[in-house]
This record gives C-alpha cells, sequence and structure tokens, in this order.
C-alpha cells in the first residue's frame, strides 16, 4: 500500500449539508465514497481528503491538444476524443483475439484496435465518449493504436466548449470519471480548510500561487497554462522539503559525531578471506575498504551499502562484523524476518567455521532457555556475533559491548527500529544494507546524512534469468512448461498478490490457486503453501522443506521476496504481475537463477496498456537500478519499496529531472531559509516544520518534530 504522505497538519474543519469535514477525515466518510471506492483510493495512496486534494491530473487536455479525427494521418502520434459507435471482439489465425471500436467525431472517424485485450468489450460501450492517444497505422485503412485510453461518459462535452479537461491517474476498478467527479464535488468544501504553510517571500522570490489557489488551479484549470502553474507550486514544495531534509541531514552529518576507533588488526577478516571459496569482487573490495575506513576512525560510522539482488553484501557486512569483534567488540546483524535471520546464521556458521566461530541466534521463536542463554551471551562482554530479528531490540536484549550493528533489507524496519538497535551499547558503528538500489544522487538526497556504497557488480558466473511476459491464453502452455521443469528435478515458486479470494476484486488468490493448482497441473508434485498469515514456525518448516528439495511447487504471495537463497528453483511464475511495483518484482525474480541450472521469469496474465508499458522495463533488464529508476519515474518513491514503508522522502507530483529549473529554485529556497533559521524554529518557518513532521517520517529524527 503506498503510503499516506499528507497527515495530521492543522486541523480545521467546515459545515456542509452532510456534517462537519476535515483534511484529514478517511475518504470514506465523504459522501460518494463507500469502504469499496475508499479502498480503491487507497491503492492510488489516498487515505484522507487531504490526500484527494492532492490527487493532481497528470496531464491536461483542451482543444488545441486534441486531433479531428479527420486529420490523422498513418505514421502520426495523436489524442483523439470521440463516440463509439461500434465495436467487437475479432478473432485473428493466430489464436489472438482482437478488440476494435469505430470512433467518431466532428469531423470524420477511425478504428481503433487493442490487440490481445479482448476483455475491454466488457467495459466499453457503444455510445461512450472516449478520449485515446496512440500512433496512427495504415491498415485496411486509418488505424489507431492506443497507448491509452480514458471513458469520460457519455455525453462529454467539455472540449467542444473550450474547457480544459483534466486528466487523473486512475487504478482497476475506479475509473478517471468517478475520481474527478469526488475531487470536484468536494473542492469547494475542502478549499477554505487549506492554510497555506510557505512563508509568503519564498512564494514571491519562486513566483508561484498559494497553496489554495495552486490546488483550485490545478483541479479546475480555466486554461492548460493555470494547470500547470498551480502544479508548479506543488511541485516546488515537494523539492523544497526534500531539499531541506537533505541540507539538515548534511549539516549534521559535519557536526561530529564520536564512535569507537577500531584498530584493522586482520585478524579475524583475513581469516575469513583465505578461508572464502570465491573472490571478492572489485566493488565488495571498495566498499570494505570504505567500511574499514569508517570504522577504523574515531567518527560514528552510518553507511548504506546498497546493491542489486545477489550482489554479495552478505559477506561485505561479515568483514564488517569480524573487524569489530578481533577488537573485543560485539557485532549484531538484523533480519526483518526469522526466515532470514536463520538463513544469515547458516551462511555465517558456514563461513565461520574455520575460524573457530559460531554465530549466536536470537530470534523470537527461540525456546526460554535458549533465548536466557542468549541473553547472558549478549549481556556478556565476549566478542559474539548476534543474528537476528527485532528481538534483537525488544526490551530486555542488552548488549555487553556492542560495537557494530548492521541492518539488512533496512526499509523493512521502521525508524524506530533502527535507531533503537543503534542505541544499543555505547554507539556502535552502523551499516544499513538495501536491495532496492536507487541513483546514487537520489540516495544522498533522501539518505542525505548516510554515506553510501554500491555494489554495483555481479559475482561472476551467474545465470541471467530468462524474463517473459505470457497472456492469459497461454496459462495452460506455461503451467506445463512449469511441470517439466519439476520432472527435470527442478523446483519453482507461483506467486499472488493476494492470500485470499475477496467479493471486491477477481483477483486469483494464493489459497483457491493452490486448490485448484495441486489437485490439477501439479496433481502427483508435491505442493505447497506459504503467506504470511500461517504463523511464522509453519513457514519455516515450509520453507526449509523446500530448501532440502521435498517441495516442487511453492505458491505463496510475496512473504518469500526477501532474500531466501534455494539455487535448486528454476522458475518464478507470478499471477497478476500489475499488482506488483517493478522492484518488488525485481526481488521475485532474484529468488531463481542462484544455482547451474537456465532459470526463468513468467509473468502470467493480461494486463492493461499501462502496466504492460511498465512490465516491459522489467522483461527488457536485470539491472535493478534501472528498474528502480523506472519504478520511480512511474510509480513515484513511495511505491519503490513494496508495502511497508517506512516514511522515506517521496515525489508524489515533482520529478527531479523533468522540473530541473523548479528543483534550482526549490534547492535555492531550502539554502536561505535554513541559513537564517537552521533549525526552523522561527514562527515564520512553524508551518513547514509542521507538514515536514507530518510528510516525512525522516523529519523526526533530522528536526525532532512530532
Ligand atoms: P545479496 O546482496 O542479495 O544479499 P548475498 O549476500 O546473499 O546477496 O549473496 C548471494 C550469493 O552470492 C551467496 O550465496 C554468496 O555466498 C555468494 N557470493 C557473494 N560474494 C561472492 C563472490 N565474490 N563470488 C561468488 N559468490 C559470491
Ligand atoms: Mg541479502
Amino acid at each position: 500500500m503506498p503510503l499516506p504522505v499528507h497527515q495530521h497538519v492543522m486541523g480545521a474543519a467546515t459545515e456542509t449539508g452532510g456534517g462537519k469535514v476535515y483534511l484529514d477525515m478517511p475518504v470514506n466518510y465523504l459522501k460518494g465514497v463507500g469502504p469499496v471506492r475508499a479502498e480503491s483510493l487507497r491503492r492510488l495512496g489516498i487515505v484522507t481528503t487531504r490526500d484527494l486534494l492532492f490527487h493532481i491530473p497528470h496531464r491536461y487536455e483542451d482543444a488545441s491538444t486534441i486531433t479531428p479525427i479527420a486529420s490523422l494521418e498513418p505514421g502520426m502520434d495523436g489524442t483523439i476524443i470521440g463516440k463509439v459507435i461500434s465495436k467487437g471482439i475479432i478473432p485473428t489465425r493466430r489464436g489472438l483475439r482482437i478488440f476494435q471500436a469505430v470512433l467518431q467525431d466532428g469531423s470524420g472517424m477511425i478504428e481503433a484496435s487493442w490487440p490481445g485485450q479482448p476483455f475491454l468489450d466488457r467495459s466499453i460501450e457503444k455510445g461512450d465518449i472516449m478520449l485515446l492517444s496512440g500512433s496512427v497505422r495504415f491498415f485496411h485503412g486509418r488505424q489507431l493504436q492506443p497507448r491509452e485510453h480514458i471513458q469520460l461518459g457519455k455525453d462529454e462535452d467539455d472540449i467542444r466548449e473550450g474547457k480544459v479537461l483534466a486528466v487523473y491517474p486512475a487504478t482497476e476498478g475506479l475509473s478517471f470519471k468517478v475520481i474527478r467527479g469526488i475531487i470536484d464535488s468536494h473542492l469547494d468544501t475542502l478549499l477554505p480548510l487549506l492554510k497555506e504553510y510557505l512563508p509568503a517571500d519564498v512564494l514571491r522570490a519562486a513566483g508561484l500561487p498559494s497553496l489554495r489557489d495552486a490546488i483550485r488551479m490545478v483541479h479546475r484549470p480555466a486554461t492548460i497554462a493555470e494547470g500547470t502553474r498551480g502544479r508548479a507550486r506543488l511541485a516546488f514544495e515537494e523539492l523544497l522539503f526534500i531539499h531541506i531534509l537533505h541540507r539538515r541531514a548534511n549539516a549534521l552529518k559535519r557536526e561530529r559525531r564520536s564512535g569507537i576507533a577500531f584498530q584493522n588488526r586482520r585478524q579475524l577478516t583475513s581469516a575469513l578471506k583465505d578461508a572464502l571459496p570465491f573472490t571478492l569482487t572489485n566493488a565488495q573490495m571498495v566498499a570494505i575498504r570504505e567500511i574499514v575506513a569508517d570504522m577504523t576512525s574515531d567518527r560514528r560510522m552510518h553507511r548504506l551499502l546498497q546493491g542489486d539482488v545477489g550482489s554479495g553484501k552478505t559477506i561485505v557486512a561479515l568483514f564488517a562484523a569480524l573487524l569489530a569483534m578481533e577488537n573485543g567488540y560485539q557485532s549484531a546483524i538484523m533480519a526483518p524476518t526469522e526466515l532470514l535471520a536463520e538463513q544469515h546464521a547458516r551462511t555465517f556458521a558456514k563461513f565461520l567455521a574455520p575460524l573457530g566461530l559460531e554465530p549466536l541466534l536470537v530470534t523470537g521463536s527461540l525456546s526460554s532457555r535458549a533465548r536466557r542463554e542468549a541473553a547472558n551471551k549478549l549481556a556478556g562482554t565476549e566478542p559474539v556475533l548476534a543474528v537476528g530479528t527485532h528481538a534483537l531490540v525488544q526490551e530486555g536484549a542488552l548488549f555487553g559491548r556492542l560495537g557494530f550493528v548492521t541492518i539488512d533489507e533496512q526499509h523493512r524496519f521502521g525508524v524506530e527500529q533502527r535507531a533503537a538497535i543503534s542505541a544499543k551499547g555505547a554507539s556502535p558503528d552502523v551499516l544499513l544494507m538495501s536491495a532496492t538500489p536507487i541513483p546514487r544522487s537520489l540516495a544522498l538526497t533522501i539518505y542525505g546524512d548516510l554515506d553510501v556504497s554500491t555494489l554495483d557488480e555481479r559475482p561472476a558466473g551467474r545465470q541471467p534469468v530468462t524474463t517473459v511476459m505470457r497472456p492469459e491464453s497461454a496459462r495452460e502452455r506455461v503451467l506445463q512448461f512449469v511441470v517439466r521443469e519439476t520432472e527435470k528435478g527442478r523446483q519453482a515458486y507461483v506467486v499472488y498478490p493476494v492470500i485470499e479470494e475477496s467479493e471486491k476484486t477477481d483477483l486469483k488468490a494464493a489459497t483457491t490457486m493452490y486448490e485448484q493448482l495441486s489437485a490439477g497441473v501439479f496433481a502427483g508434485k508435491v505442493v505447497a503453501l506459504i503467506h504470511g498469515r500461517i504463523p511464522a514456525d509453519e513457514r519455516e518448516t515450509i520453507m526449509r522443506a523446500f530448501r532440502d528439495g521435498k517441495i516442487d511447487v511453492l505458491v505463496s504471495t510475496t512473504v518469500i521476496e526477501v532474500g531466501i537463497d534455494v539455487p535448486n528453483a528454476t522458475v518464478m511464475l507470478v499471477e497478476h504481475p500489475e499488482r506488483f511495483g517493478l522492484s518488488q518484482l525485481h526481488q521475485l525474480r532474484g529468488r531463481v537463477g542462484r544455482g547451474a541450472e537456465a532459470s526463468y521469469c513468467i509473468l502470467l496474465g493480461n494486463v492493461g496498456d499501462e502496466a504492460a508499458e511498465r512490465l516491459r522495463v522489467f522483461v527488457e533488464t536485470d539491472d535493478g537500478f534501472e528498474i528502480a529508476r523506472a519504478d520511480l519515474r512511474l510509480r513515484g518513491m513511495g511505491n519503490l519499496f513494496g508495502q511497508e514503508q517506512s516514511g522515506e522522502a517521496t515525489f508524489r507530483i515533482a520529478d527531479p529531472v523533468r522540473d530541473e529549473v523548479l528543483n534550482i529554485e526549490a534547492r535555492t529556497a531550502a539554502e536561505k531559509l535554513l541559513e537564517e533559521d537552521p533549525t526552523l524554529s522561527t514562527k515564520e518557518n512553524a508551518g513547514i516544520r509542521k507538514v515536514l513532521g507530518a510528510r516525512y517520517s525522516r523529519a523526526l529524527e533530522l528536526f525532532r518534530v512530532g
């Protein structure tokens, strides 16, 4: 779920016929929004009425941007508005089904064609007015191949009357028209509740409208230029906030944080290097060098190690842990799930055995005796490598001499948990690890107070994973392929977006598909089901059986997304791929291709145009950086890390690349603001401070607001 970015900032309310309306009111209390629509809105990141105001059109159309149908020529790209005068599904000889419609405007008509999307026949009706964008080709006459289509309703005269059409991002089950209707009918009530939080001179310097004006302009622009101007103000404030956070983080970083100055004794670390069954990649060596430099300085390390799935982050962390231990300190590695913690413990046990060391596993499911023993070791002063879950920071867990902490899949933890483990011991050095690599400049913007090391190289000998997208019509063939892989002794994952079916959506669900598949195409194979509602210990048993090759096909939700390593698994089949973020899919794909055999990632199902375009990026590249960048571009920061986002800085409206000029202005404004008021504690800046605290949990750490 994308995070609700706009929360509890100033709580005025106005009366309407239906009762009190306030900005932080959940949208389901609004007239015209029931629980079903509220759920769809939530998928768009809209939880409160404030979020609704900030859900702005992604583009505008007016008479000048619409091409009369008569003037479309083959080879041209255009946007048209027309009425559907006929429609139908056309089968082709190769089994592909094409949805076609003929659209008409005052100037003429044209055929539009959607290959492989026969399901559109259910939602597009004769008489509908539609907006289509796409390219025109010659095929028995002119034919439009829509990239995007929007149903405007039955009688859309806006554009003909010279008005501007605002096009909103929509989602499955919630059309553009409904969204526009909801926003439009509440705009007048909500606008007066908005209070400006940017200082007047900042707005004046940037030449931008006030908040209230901007929100009105984006939703009800008189001209396209006005809509763009309103948007500019909202993009500007996002950029401004990010620059403020960034500069503040940097200022804090420059303040000297004292830490432990370890000595590079090269005892355990050299022994580990000698015992490794492989040689480190260049990127790993550089990262280790950067970490050693941090740890041997008397400044406290606060570093992010980012690298694609399989880039070998764990071993880098192990070197750091050993450096602390050979200095007589304790080290801890915290992972988001028990499975992952146990896997790390096993990996470490293997690498450390030649050194005569053994990791100490600390999870919530230890027996009470084991837990007591672990607690005693942690409270002692002997060097120990503790590997665990958040059980490491839960009350009672005391460290006698903690010198180094690493947090794996750091974005899965909340700010508080990260802070809690860092606060253990006498200011241990901290290494955060992330498998969702983002461009360096962005990393520095978001994590301004962190130093960043990047593993941009994969260990040699890794097989690329063949990735394909297959339509519903290929289901049987795809499943037969999976069967053949299992018959070769390989294993497969089949992933679904939800655990159970619900009345609200027609999504295939892990539970029902598990029953269907195990009785059907996989009959005779060992099929197991795993998801987040199965108790942790049972999940562990299932995963262990899968790891040991006792299960052929594992049907699951994204619980397997995180770091699990099963080299014999060669197929990752994902249903409803449009429901996942690209980075999330990339994590899933990272579960296969870990052994010597050729591996496959198959996205199965019919998806809409927009989703298909997004998924194409994933199919075409195996580079996690590029995928993260595409995710950022297409869905914004809020979606980058999947559902368990922890309030990092987000862009919903601005695009630092496209809005380059605004970005420079915002940076200048942030500089000036913080020069005059470094902690934002003056009265004029109280508004900014409040909004920052509400929107970005990082602000809690950086400005101590909240
Ligand atoms: P991730 O960065 O996704 O956490 P891991 O640390 O789990 O990756 O490493 C993935 C696999 O690659 C592990 O089996 C690990 O032992 C192996 N590995 C790590 N570094 C190297 C290397 N330099 N050469 C070969 N294999 C490596
Ligand atoms: Mg990992």
